[in-house]
């Protein structure tokens, strides 16, 4: 690699300079978990709406223990229809309005229902202990005030927001289009998963973890190819994945082997190169690049290296055309549970898996780490950046965590 590497965070930055939110669409809110809010969302309204029993019992005023008359009766949905005066309680259910005078709620449980005659027939009274100004009464407002900001662009929509969402009434939100996206493996070794394996070949499971990868970014896979290590037929296949795609994820033949075709087909096709060679173990020979508005990685072959490289990389790319707003980078830290061997020169992303202990977390490396032991992914829970130096980090040294979701 003649040109120097460069480091993670700057290859990020490339990445993300290219990288623009997608005009938004109208989605029903039905079908908007894990799309991308592209609008502020404001309350019209008070939550809840109206004062409400927090309690089935009884709504009455605040006062000392007393008998009171039962006149009426206030259900979820069905408001009582009429005013509390002195010396009158009113039935309530929990989430009923509190009617207009009363000033509290006594839980059922904490009264005594008698008739006229002691029978709990019509005419009946109850007996009510001391009640304050507010008990069991959930004021209007009290979540959300109409007029509050509840949520900002950029949200991924999880099922709490899509739950505030149908709270506010909000049927339809304008959400970030999800980008469309391309992945492409290069090989003449690959076959199918299907295949049986001929001499020297392997199945290709790049295509699988790239386009898995790409829908858990909440983008749309809107092609799939394998390619053969000719110049021809990589500069057509990757032509026609740049028509088709937003992003476009190549793997493999990116290195400068005779059989490696992936950048002079990109030169051929006009793409620009944003940086080529990431200090970073796995997943040096990275490659990034744009031809108009289509952002092009050239993704290392080996298995671990593609999956590393696609999350550090190529998923932001995915979430900022989306519109997330959030930053990528480190989201957490934890200590590393046993001594890892610096590199001199690269970063590393050791797969670890998490433990939470009495001391806090501990990321525990999967296994042995080689860029072609796919299994090292098996269970791992986050990339752990070992930064470039010499010696070792030591156990128990704290490492920061990009988290694998
Ligand atoms: P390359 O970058 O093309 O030199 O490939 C590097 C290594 O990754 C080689 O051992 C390839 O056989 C392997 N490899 C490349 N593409 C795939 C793929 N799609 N699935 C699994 N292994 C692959
Ligand atoms: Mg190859």
């Amino acid at each position: 690699m003649a040109e120097a590497l460069i480091d993670v965070a700057t290859a990020r930055a490339r990445v993300l300079a290219e990288a623009r939110p997608l005009a938004p669409e109208p989605v029903d809110l039905v079908r908007a978990l894990g799309r991308v809010l592209a609008e502020d969302v404001a309350s019209d309204l008070d939550l809840p709406p109206f004062d409400a029993s927090a309690m089935d019992g009884f709504a009455t005023r605040a006062g000392p223990a007393e008998a009171l008359e039962i006149v009426g009766e206030s259900r979820a949905g069905h408001p009582a229809g009429r005013e509390l005066g002195a010396g009158e309680a009113i039935r309530i259910s929990t989430g009923a309005v509190v009617p207009a005078g009363a000033q509290a709620v006594v839980p059922v449980e904490r009264t005594r229902v008698t008739g006229p005659d002691g029978d709990g027939e019509a005419g009946e009274r109850v007996r009510v202990p001391v009640r304050a100004v507010g008990e069991h009464v959930r004021r209007a407002g009290e979540d959300v005030r109409a007029g509050d900001a509840v949520m900002s662009a950029g949200t991924r929509l999880g099922p709490a927001e899509v739950a505030v969402l149908a709270a506010l009434g909000r049927a339809e939100v304008r959400c970030g289009v999800r980008p469309r996206v391309a992945v492409l493996v290069t090989g003449d070794e690959l076959v199918e998963p299907s295949a049986a394996l001929g001499p020297g070949q392997i199945r290709d499971s790049n295509v699988h973890a790239m386009a898995a990868q790409a829908e858990r970014a909440g983008a749309r896979v809107v092609g799939r190819a394998l390619v053969r290590d000719e110049l021809e037929a990589t500069v057509s296949a990757l032509g026609e994945a740049i028509e088709l795609a937003d992003v476009v994820c190549v793997s493999g033949g990116v290195s400068v082997g005779p059989h490696d075709h992936v950048k002079p087909a990109l030169a051929r096709l006009g793409v620009r190169e944003r940086f080529w060679g990431v200090a970073l173990k796995p997943g040096k020979p990275t490659w990034f690049g744009v031809h108009g508005s289509t952002l092009v990685f050239g993704l290392p072959g080996n298995p671990v290296s593609a999956m590393v490289t696609f999350h550090l990389f190529a998923r932001i790319a995915l979430e900022r055309l989306a519109g997330v707003a959030e930053a990528p980078g480190v989201r957490a830290v934890a200590r590393l549970d046993r001594a890892v061997a610096r590199e001199p020169r690269r970063d590393q992303a050791v797969r670890c898996r998490l433990e939470a202990r009495p001391d806090g977390w501990h990321a525990a490396p999967t296994g042995p780490q080689g860029s072609h032991v796919l299994t090292s992914m098996l269970q791992a829970d986050a990339l752990a950046l070992v930064p470039a130096g010499q010696g070792e980090l030591a156990a128990g040294e704290p490492v920061e965590l990009e988290l694998l979701r």
